[in-house]
């Protein structure tokens, strides 16, 4: 894996989520290399070889940073903020000594414990918030989806020192995809240790998009008796798979009082 510096370009960039108008990724791919990624749609390098990072985020930042309030931003757009190669670079962490400097605080979206290094930080912010992406119950199929990922234990592990550390914690249940992946499992795995649970779908708008391309053929290969029906209900969210597993979340989370989103 080659790790360089990128082309110039801003490290602060809009969001369009509700609660954060401006979101940072430290890094320009992801090394995590899950088949289904959304981000491979609009990816700049061949993330399985090369991953790019800002020669001075941090004094980058500060200027980019001027004259804007101190805010939520988001963390976890386009890229794992806690990539493998964050232990050593620690270009989050530098983004957030910036930000926690300047009084703003964040919300970081990542499949990796590699963000208790940064409690120190995060639990010095107003209000920081960090959500979990666990979505495999079954470790084989956690690999086969996800090549580079922390396992799903982990993951959870993490969210309960999270939790514990008194942080805001979500865990971010997807994708789901039909007839690979069941949420309920996982989701009563994750219920004790935060206050948010969303559940998403597998996010693939049509058959031209980068990632159907990169994860049709395994799906196809790995679930052939599967194949044609959980292509149906990928692309039809009319499709009667889903509005059978909402019914089955929303029975399962009846006798628990946690806030849930579900996006299926
Ligand atoms: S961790 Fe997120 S950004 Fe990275 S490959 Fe997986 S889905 Fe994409």
């Amino acid at each position: 894996m080659k790790i360089r510096h990128c082309s110039p370009r801003p490290a602060l960039n809009e969001c369009s989520l509700e609660s954060c108008a401006y979101q940072v990724d430290p890094y320009i791919g992801c090394a995590h290399l899950c088949h289904y990624c959304y981000a491979l749609n609009g990816a700049e390098t061949n993330w399985s070889r090369e991953i790019l990072y800002y020669e001075d985020i941090q004094t980058q930042l500060a200027t980019e940073l001027e004259g804007i309030p101190a805010q939520h931003i988001y963390m976890g757009w386009k890229t794992d903020p806690y990539q493998p190669c964050e232990e050593e670079l620690k270009q989050t962490r530098r983004v957030l000594e910036l930000l926690h400097s300047r009084g703003f605080s964040v919300s970081i979206l990542t499949k990796s414990n590699l963000v208790l290094r940064d409690l120190d930080i995060l639990t010095s912010m107003d209000q920081s918030a960090i959500s979990l992406s666990v979505a495999f119950d079954d470790e084989n199929t956690r690999e086969l989806l996800e090549a580079n990922t922390m396992s799903t234990l982990a993951r959870i592990e993490a969210l309960k020192e999270c939790k514990q550390a008194g942080l805001r914690v979500s865990a971010m249940i997807c994708p789901v995809i039909p007839y690979v992946n069941d949420p309920i499992p996982i989701l009563e795995k994750v219920t004790p240790f935060v206050n948010k649970i969303w559940v998403y779908g597998l996010s693939i708008l049509d058959e031209s998009e980068t990632n159907w391309k990169n994860i049709d053929d395994l799906l196809k290969k790995k679930y052939p008796s599967e194949y044609s029906e959980m292509r149906n209900a990928i692309f039809d969210r009319t499709h009667h798979f889903w509005a059978e597993l909402r019914a089955e979340i929303l029975d399962a989370c009846s006798r628990r009082s946690f806030d849930l989103s579900i996006h299926i």
